[in-house]
């Protein structure tokens, strides 16, 4: 039996690869370096199931069986723990006008 609470929007965001969350971040992200350890910017998106991003929920404290869904990504070199609301990387792929980023994908936001 399929989990109710999987609808068509959850079915996208599971369906992100690490390689898309990385054209996505390369896409939007401007900063240079990392806030907390000022070395280049190096990000590190967090996986699980083989190469998959992590999708973790953060519980609502007033409503605990509800949550917020988010990637979580790393700095690679001080490890400060990032997080990207899995909503705006599922519109910026299925429901933007300009198509995701294909090919030369790194993991370094310059
Ligand atoms: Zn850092």
């Amino acid at each position: 039996m399929e989990d109710p609470r999987i609808g068509e929007s959850e079915k996208q965001i599971f369906s992100v690869t690490t390689e898309q969350l990385l054209s996505f971040i390369n896409d939007r992200f401007t900063a240079k370096e990392c806030s907390n350890c000022s070395r280049a910017y190096s990000v590190q998106v967090m996986t699980e199931s083989g190469d998959m991003p992590v999708v973790a929920q953060y519980s609502l404290a007033r409503t605990p069986h509800a949550g917020v869904w988010v990637f979580l990504i790393s700095c690679s070199n001080c490890g400060t723990v990032s997080m990207i609301h899995t909503e705006a990387v599922r519109e910026w792929m299925f429901e933007s006008k300009d198509p995701v980023g294909a090919g030369g994908v790194d993991n370094n936001v310059e």
